[in-house]
C-alpha cells in the first residue's frame, strides 16, 4: 500500500465547555488533580482506556456525553473552578521588569529527555523525569524559562516479558495528533524549520511547541519531507545504539536547538545544559553572541561561559558520551567561518590537553564544563564524587576545589502525591499548597494531622495499588495465554492489608536487585510468616543491551513463581511514570540497594517519602544527606568496599536484620488501637522532610539563587555598552597568559618551633615574585588545614594574605595571621591566583603553589 494520507476528527465541543480543549493542550492539567478529575468525570471508563491522554480521550467520547455535561451543574462548577486556576496561574502575565531577571532575560533549559507525563514518550528514566519536574516547578514559580529537546515518536522501549521472564522490547509509535503539540512559528508567522550541517549535506528539522504550564518546550523533529528517509529516523527513538545517530541527535539538540531559539527571536541570557548531551549549545551560542553583539571570538568566550549552567548526573565515567574527532568534524565545519578559527581548535575544547590531539575523543562533559562557570552534581555526595572523578582535569587543584558544586534534586510534589494525601495537604497546608514554595513552617503543620487519618490514607493508597497490580497481572498473563488456573491465581495476587515493600528502578547491576534473593531461606521465611507477613512488588527495565540486567529480571520472575511466592512477590512490566505513581503512593517501604556511591541522587525515594512511604536504603545519593532514624532506615553506615562479593554479603545481612528487627515489628505494632503510631510518626517525618527540603520548587529556587540570577547579571554586565567589560576580561586574560610564567611563590615561613595552645596567634610570611604583574592583579592565599598525612591536608581552609612590603624587582612580602582554633597537627602552604571571578580563577594554568 502507498503511504496513507491521514486526518483527524475531533468532537465538536459545545461553547460552554470549550475550556476543556484549551486545558487538553497545556500539560498543566497533568499536575493538577482537580483538572485530571475534570476529564475523568466526563467518562471514567474511557479516561482509563485512553491511557489518560486527553487528546485520545477526546476522540473516544460520544458526542452526547458533552451534551450531558452541559446539564450537570456540579460538573460545570468544577470546570469553572479549574478554569479560574488556569487563568490565574498560567494566563496572568508576569511583569518581569519587576523581578531580578529584568524585562527580557530568559533562561533556556536544554535536555535530551523530558518526563512530563506517561502520554508523552520523551523520556527514559530519572534524568528525564527530573527535567520534567524542573519545568513544572519553573512554571509554578513563573520563571522566565523556555526549554529545548527532541521529539521522539517512539521514545524509549515498552517492556514486556516472555514465558521465561526474559525482557522483550517494543517501540510503538505515538501519533503526533495524540500529543498536544503545535508547529512553532517565527515572529513573522512562518512554520519554523532549522538545519544543521552534516557530512552528507544539511539535516533539516521542524520545530514543535508544547506548553508545560507557562513554559514553552520546543522539540526538534527530523521526520520531515526535506530529509531523505534515513535522516528522518534520527529523532525516532531515545538513546539509539549507533553512536553516529546519537551524535546527530546531540548536534540537533545543541546546535539545532540554539538555532531554533534564534529563529524564534529568543536570545537567552542563560543556558542550562542538563547533562553533557547538550554541550554543543556552547559552540552555536558563541557564534550567536559574536554575530549578535558584534564581538570577536575571544570576547564571546568571556561572555558565554559566565552565563552557562551545566548539570552532571552520573557518577560513572563510562556514563559520558565521547565521540571520535573525525565523526564530529563535519558538523563543526560551518564554524570555521562563523567563529574565525579552525575545526581542530573547536574540537580541542572538548579535550583536556593544551593542543588538539586527533587520537583523543571529544568529551561532551569536558566541552560543556569548559564553557560553564556554574557546574553542579545532583546531591551532596554526588558533588563530592564528581569532583574526585574529574580532578584529573584540574590536576593543580585539591579535590575539594574542583569547580563542581551540587544542587540536590527535588521532586515536583503535585505530580507525585496521592489523591488521599493531596486532600490532607489541602486541609492542613492550605488550598494553594500546590503552587507555593514549601517551607519548613508549613511542613510542620503535617504534625497536626490525626494519626488515624494518615493511616487511612495509607491503607487506601495501598488498596489502590493492589487493585492496579491485579489488573496489570491479569493483562500480563493474559497476553501470554496463561492457563485458566494461573489466571485465577493472578486475579487475587497480593493482600491489601499487609506490609508491602516496593523496589522499582532501572535493572542496572549496580542497583543490586538481587540482594533480597541472596538468602532465599530468609526471604521465604519473611514472606511466609503467618502473623506478620510481607509482600514485594518489583518493576523496572533493563537497558536493551544489558544482558546481565535482563538476567536479574528473569531471576526475580523465577523466584516469584516458587510455591508460596506467586501471591506475595510480583514483577510488574513496563515501569513508567504511571506505574511509578502507583508504586510510590501505594507501598509502605521503598527499598533501594545501590552500590555506593553509584546512585547520583535517586529521586524515586523522595516521591515515596512525600507520600509517607518509608525509605529503607543504602546511604547513597540523596539518602546520604536526608537519612535520619526518625524517618526511615539505612543499610550500613555509608561504607564503600573494594571486594564486591563481600560487600554484597555484609549488606544483605544488614538488610535482613533491619527488616526482621525494625521494619516488620514497627509496622505490626498495633497496641494503640489499630494504627501503628511509631510508623505513622515516621511517615509524617518523611513527608516533612521532602516538603521542606527535597521538592522541585526548592531545587529551582536554589538554581535561581546560586546560578540563574548571577548568570543573568553576568550576561547583562558583559554585553552592556558594546561588551566593554568583556573586552577588558580579554585583555586581562591575555596579560595574565603572557606574564604568569614568571610568577613564583616561596614556601611560607613562620617561627613555629614552640608548640602552641588553642587561642594563640602567629604570623606567616612569604615572598612572591610577580614579574610584571602588580599585587592588585593577584590574590595570595595561605592554604591550611589539619594533616591527613605528611603531605596532604583535610578540612582545608583558605586565608587571604596581604602585601606587606615591596622588596623591589617585582618581589613582594606577603603576610597573614593564623589563629590556633583547636588542638591537633596542622600544616600550611601558600599559592597565587589571579584576582577575578571564579571562571578566571579556575582557568587551567593560573594557579601557582609554593
Ligand atoms: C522518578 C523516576 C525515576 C528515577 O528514580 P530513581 O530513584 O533514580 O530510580 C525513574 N523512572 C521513573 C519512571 C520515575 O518516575
Amino acid at each position: 500500500m502507498t503511504r496513507l494520507q491521514t486526518y483527524q476528527v475531533f468532537p465538536k465541543i459545545p461553547e460552554r465547555l470549550e475550556f476543556l480543549e484549551k486545558l487538553a493542550r497545556n500539560m498543566w492539567w497533568s499536575w493538577r488533580l482537580d483538572a485530571i478529575e475534570l476529564f475523568r468525570r466526563v467518562d471514567p471508563r474511557l479516561w482509563v482506556q485512553s491511557n489518560r491522554n486527553p487528546l485520545i480521550f477526546a476522540t473516544m467520547i460520544a458526542q452526547k456525553r458533552f451534551e450531558r455535561g452541559l446539564k450537570d451543574d456540579g460538573f460545570l462548577a468544577h470546570l469553572d473552578r479549574v478554569q479560574k486556576s488556569f487563568e490565574k496561574e498560567i494566563e496572568t502575565p508576569v511583569d518581569y521588569s519587576q523581578t531580578p531577571y529584568g524585562a527580557d532575560a530568559q533562561v533556556a533549559y536544554f535536555s535530551m529527555e523530558f518526563g512530563i507525563h506517561e502520554s508523552l514518550p520523551f523520556f527514559s528514566g530519572g534524568l528525564g523525569v527530573l527535567a520534567g519536574d524542573h519545568l513544572k516547578a519553573s512554571s509554578d514559580l513563573a520563571l522566565p524559562m523556555v526549554a529545548v529537546g527532541l521529539l521522539y515518536r517512539k521514545g524509549y522501549f515498552h517492556q514486556y516479558l516472555d514465558h521465561e521472564g526474559w525482557q522483550q522490547e517494543q517501540y510503538p509509535e505515538t501519533d503526533i495528533f495524540h500529543m498536544p503539540v503545535r508547529r512553532a512559528r517565527d515572529p513573522q508567522g512562518n512554520e519554523l524549520i532549522i538545519s544543521v550541517e552534516a557530512s552528507g549535506g544539511l539535516i533539516y528539522a521542524k520545530v514543535w511547541k508544547i506548553m508545560v504550564g507557562r513554559v514553552a518546550l520546543y522539540l526538534l523533529d527530523t521526520n520531515i519531507a526535506e530529509n531523505p528517509p534515513e535522516l528522518r529516523e534520527i529523532t525516532a527513538s531515545l538513546y539509539p545504539g549507533d553512536s553516529a545517530v546519537r551524535l546527530a541527535q546531540e548536534v540537533l539538540l545543541g546546535i539545532g536547538g540554539m538555532k531554533a531559539l534564534k529563529k524564534l527571536g529568543i536570545e537567552p541570557a542563560v543556558c542550562h545544559m542538563n547533562e553533557g548531551h547538550c554541550s554543543f549549545v556552547c559552540v552555536e551560542r558563541i557564534a550567536q553572541v559574536m554575530e549578535g553583539k558584534n564581538v570577536d571570538l575571544q570576547t564571546a568566550m568571556e561572555i558565554v561561559p559566565r552565563s552557562m549552567v551545566f548539570t552532571t548526573h552520573t557518577p560513572v565515567a563510562a556514563g559520558y558520551d565521547e565521540f571520535p574527532p573525525d565523526l564530529v568534524r563535519p558538523y563543526l565545519q560551518e564554524y570555521e567561518k562563523r567563529l574565525g578559527t579552525d575545526v581542530d581548535t573547536i574540537l580541542s575544547w572538548g579535550q583536556t590537553g593544551e593542543k588538539f590531539d586527533p587520537h583523543v575523543k571529544l568529551s561532551m562533559f569536558v566541552l560543556g564544563h569548559n564553557f560553564s562557570q556554574f557546574c553542579n552534581g545532583v546531591s551532596r555526595l554526588h558533588g563530592e564524587v564528581a569532583r574526585g572523578m574529574w580532578n584529573h582535569v584540574w590536576p593543580q587543584r585539591p579535590v575539594e576545589e574542583v569547580p563542581i558544586s551540587h544542587v540536590t534534586n527535588g521532586i515536583h510534589i503535585p505530580s507525585w502525591i496521592s489523591i488521599e494525601n493531596h486532600m490532607l495537604f489541602e486541609r492542613y497546608l492550605g488550598p494553594d499548597w500546590y503552587s507555593t514554595n514549601f517551607d519548613t513552617d508549613r511542613a510542620e503543620r503535617i504534625d497536626q494531622i490525626y494519626n488515624e487519618e494518615i493511616w487511612r490514607a495509607r491503607e487506601m493508597s495501598r488498596s489502590r495499588l493492589v487493585r492496579a497490580c491485579r489488573s496489570m497481572m491479569v493483562r500480563q498473563y493474559g497476553r501470554r495465554n496463561a492457563p485458566k488456573s494461573v489466571m485465577k491465581e493472578v486475579e487475587s495476587v497480593l493482600d491489601p492489608e499487609i506490609l508491602t515493600i516496593g523496589f522499582a528502578r532501572r535493572f542496572a547491576t549496580y542497583k543490586r536487585a538481587y540482594m533480597l534473593f541472596m538468602d532465599p531461606e530468609r526471604f521465604e521465611k519473611l514472606v511466609g510468616s503467618k502473623d506478620r507477613p510481607v509482600q514485594f512488588v518489583f518493576a523496572g527495565k533493563a537497558h536493551p543491551k544489558d544482558h546481565e540486567g535482563k538476567d536479574l529480571i528473569r531471576q526475580v520472575v523465577h523466584f516469584s513463581r516458587r510455591p508460596g511466592m506467586r501471591n506475595k512477590v510480583v514483577f510488574l512490566e513496563n515501569y513508567d511514570i504511571n506505574l511509578a505513581r502507583y508504586l510510590v503512593q501505594g507501598v509502605d517501604v521503598w527499598l533501594n540497594t545501590p552500590r555506593r556511591p553509584l546512585e547520583a541522587c535517586g529521586t524515586s525515594g523522595m516521591k515515596a517519602a512525600v507520600n509517607g512511604v518509608l525509605n529503607l536504603s543504602i546511604l547513597d545519593g540523596w539518602w546520604a544527606e536526608a537519612y535520619h532514624p526518625d524517618c526511615g532506615w539505612s543499610i550500613g553506615n555509608g561504607e564503600e568496599y573494594k571486594d564486591h562479593a563481600y560487600q554484597d554479603q555484609v549488606e544483605c545481612r544488614a538488610l535482613y536484620n533491619i527488616l526482621e528487627n525494625d521494619v516488620i515489628p514497627t509496622f505490626y505494632d498495633r497496641r494503640e488501637g489499630d494504627t501503628p503510631d511509631r510508623w505513622v510518626e515516621m511517615m509524617k517525618n518523611s513527608m516533612k522532610l521532602v516538603l521542606g527540603n527535597f521538592c522541585a520548587h526548592g531545587m529551582v529556587r536554589n538554581y535561581e539563587k546560586d546560578y540563574y540570577l548571577p548568570a543573568v547579571r553576568n550576561h547583562a554586565v558583559l554585553t552592556d555598552n558594546n561588551a566593554e567589560s568583556a573586552g577588558k576580561l580579554v585583555a586581562q586574560r591575555r596579560r595574565l597568559k603572557r606574564e604568569w610564567p614568571a610568577v613564583r611563590i616561596e614556601p611560607p615561613q613562620s617561627d613555629i618551633e614552640v608548640p602552641f595552645r588553642v587561642g594563640d596567634r602567629f604570623s606567616v610570611d612569604t615572598k612572591v615574585h610577580l614579574g610584571a604583574l602588580e599585587p592588585g592583579e593577584v590574590e595570595v592565599e595561605l592554604y591550611s588545614g589539619s594533616l591527613k598525612s605528611v603531605d596532604e591536608l583535610k578540612n582545608s581552609q583558605v586565608t587571604p594574605m596581604s602585601a606587606a612590603e615591596d622588596l623591589g624587582g617585582g618581589t613582594y612580602r606577603y603576610t597573614c595571621e593564623v589563629v590556633c582554633q583547636e588542638a591537633g597537627r596542622f600544616g600550611f602552604t601558600a599559592r597565587v591566583t589571579p584576582r577575578g571571578d571564579d571562571y578566571l580563577k579556575n582557568a587551567p594554568g593560573f594557579l601557582t603553589w609554593a
